[in-house]
């Protein structure tokens, strides 16, 4: 048997016996999942909504399904380079054009749960993954950056969007923090808790959105309202995140699953 045939029977095997685990990084899809709100002047994404086809009832007397209405950018989601305009023109930079290689890549996980309950519009700056560095080892190339922020555990749409008469304010990524993952580290892409990779007063940042801008404008994907980052290691877990295949998609709803070196 080939190493790499050797490596896939080892991890069935290890699946099975529990020692490395999967954990589910996705928060339950519903009605009442909360989609971030723009000002009034911008076109909105609207909640899921569930149109019951038939319930084992004469529409379908022995079968149960549903229709869906949701923005491609719905709870838990993928977002695309084309999502933004500085990912326009790249190439295959839609859902359905990916390379699926993509959809598999080991995790860097950044803990500013502490920072994030103390200020709401905490941001991740270079020196920040610096000594992060210093402490777990470079950031590999083609890694997700995960921002562990516990904002996944507030409850209500309230809390989760944490929006006043300012805006939202939720944390995020310092430009710099981001040139750094796109350009020097080669990063696949940054993933968060909050409700978008951008922290909730990124509107008023140098560029707008950098979260969006620079990562997308390099290639780069998102992922967003993820969940249990808390149950990941700094390093050592694999992501498994593949949106829809949506022809021309910007983004897709998405189960997030990483594979965990049990304890
Ligand atoms: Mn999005």
């Amino acid at each position: 048997m080939s190493s790499a045939a050797d490596l896939l029977a080892q991890l069935v095997d290890q699946l099975s016996q529990g020692s490395i685990r999967v954990v589910d990084l996705t928060q339950p899809l519903s009605p009442d999942t909360p989609v971030i709100d723009l000002p009034p002047i911008f076109g909105q994404s609207p909640p899921l909504t569930v149109e019951r086809i038939s319930y084992y009832d004469e529409p379908g007397p022995m079968w149960y399904w549903n229709t869906l209405r949701l923005g491609e950018h719905t709870g838990t989601h993928f977002d695309a380079p084309v999502h933004w305009i500085t990912g326009r023109n790249l190439p295959n930079n839609t859902t359905d054009m990916l390379p699926v290689r993509q959809f598999v890549a080991p995790a860097c996980v950044v803990d500013v749960s502490a920072q994030s309950a103390a200020a709401a519009d905490f941001l991740l700056t270079r020196e920040h993954l610096q000594a992060w560095e210093a402490e777990h080892g470079r950031i590999p190339v083609g890694a997700w950056l995960l921002l562990r922020s516990d904002w996944s555990k507030r409850t209500g749409r309230e809390a989760f969007l944490n929006a006043d008469a300012n805006g939202a304010h939720t944390p995020g990524f310092e430009p710099d923090a981001l040139r750094f993952l796109a350009q020097e580290r080669d990063v696949r892409g940054v993933g968060v808790e909050t409700v978008g990779t951008d922290a909730g007063q990124a509107g008023g940042f140098d560029p707008p959105f950098p979260a969006h801008n620079i990562m997308h404008g390099a290639g780069k994907l998102g992922l967003a309202s993820l969940c249990n980052l808390d149950q990941l290691p700094p390093t050592g877990a694999v992501i498994i995140a593949a949106p829809l295949k949506i022809v021309q998609g910007s983004g897709s709803p998405v189960r997030v699953l990483a594979l965990v070196p049990a304890n």
